[in-house]
């Protein structure tokens, strides 16, 4: 690998870490380690109504428990400025804006209501509703507003957006270390929100911004990010900036296979799906965390390497260093990872 290696767990505080977080955390770390990088923890707090204070801290102790060191995080080595983005919220007008000037962004009008109904309109029509300048303006020529007629709007005090101007009619090809190649005509793709009137950017805007604002060469994430690919790949184009590679890890299934393993899943089935255990501070209802059920973070850590890789041998018990040394991302499985509550109890007693 040419450059530093430099990778990053991006969690939004609204809520718990749950062990597909963990698993991304130490999937990041592995891959960081292996090559002498650097594994960073981003905090990504700019969804003011999803925030759930106590998060952070929680999330920080679960990586702690887990022995999953950060090397750059809120609080330590912030080399490139706060790491938490609530922190950073200046640095992201300054891009929107940057992104205006340069013809990629408009600030849009329209209203709630406005949107909804031509939503409903096309669904009568039987057709999904794309949100895009070309749309727009087949909708309603007025929306093509210039510079001055934009300003007098904000002058006035109007509610906004800043949206990203979709490029259209073009074939994108979209490279996945763990999927592969893909294509994308860009004509499906909305022109997605990067700023709000709120004063804070979308995640897609704090994102792209910070992992090249970090350096960041390697984006190791959930699968449930892979949709917003192409967007990210256009960002990036938008910024003229030079994209990370991409690996979107697969998900983790139900211990039935069937659909994606979820909180109650673990309630139901007498199971933790978080590494301590958690209150909901609106519901106070307490999950249970392997911490306080007695399972070693070792083994925690050996169980969640095996949810979608594998080491290509018949070794099963590994301890930290072990797994920085086989891991590699490309023997991470695209299928969905099936979680086994017995294989975790397997490893604790192993433990
Ligand atoms: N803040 C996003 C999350 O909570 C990060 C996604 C990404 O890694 O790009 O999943």
């Amino acid at each position: 690998m040419s450059k530093q290696v430099r990778v990053r767990f991006a969690p939004s505080p609204t809520g718990p870490l749950h062990i597909g977080g963990v698993r991304t955390a130490l999937f990041n770390y592995l891959f960081a380690k292996k090559h002498n990088g650097t594994f960073i923890l981003r905090i990504e707090d700019t969804d003011q109504n999803r925030y759930v204070e106590g998060a952070e801290n929680y999330i920080v102790e679960s990586l702690n428990w887990c022995q999953i060191p950060f090397d750059e995080g809120p609080g330590k080595n912030e080399k490139f400025g706060p790491y938490r983005q609530s922190e950073r919220k200046h640095l992201y007008k300054e891009y929107a804006d940057k992104l205006v000037k340069s013809g990629y962004a408009y600030y849009a009008f329209d209203t709630a209501e406005a949107l909804d109904s031509h939503r409903k309109n096309h669904e009568e029509k039987g057709k999904t509703f794309i949100y895009n300048w070309h749309n727009r303006l087949k909708l309603d020529n007025s929306l093509l507003l210039s510079p001055e007629e934009t300003q007098a709007k904000l002058d006035a005090g109007e509610d906004y957006v800043i949206r990203f101007k979709s490029p259209q009619d073009q074939t994108l090809h979209l490279t996945d270390i763990i999927r592969g190649n893909m294509t994308i005509d860009t004509n499906i793709l909305d022109d997605k929100v990067l700023f709000k009137s709120d004063g804070m950017p979308t995640y897609h805007l704090a994102n792209i911004v910070d992992d090249h604002l970090m350096e960041i060469t390697h984006v190791i994430r959930g699968e449930e990010w892979l949709p917003s690919l192409a967007l990210h790949y256009q960002l990036y184009d938008a910024f003229g900036w030079e994209a990370p590679e991409f690996a979107h890890l697969p998900l983790i299934l139900k211990p039935t296979g069937k659909g994606k393993l979820s909180k109650r899943d673990g309630d139901k089935l007498g199971f933790p799906v978080f590494p301590l255990a958690y209150k909901d501070h609106k519901t106070n209802e307490v999950s249970r965390g392997y911490k306080e059920d007695g399972y070693f973070p070792e083994a925690v850590v050996n169980f969640l390497a095996f949810l979608g890789w594998n080491p290509g041998t018949e070794q099963e018990i590994f301890s930290l260093e072990e797994l920085v040394q086989s891991f590699d991302l490309s023997r991470v499985n695209k299928a969905g990872a099936r979680f086994d509550p017995d294989k975790i109890k397997w490893f604790n007693h192993y433990y």
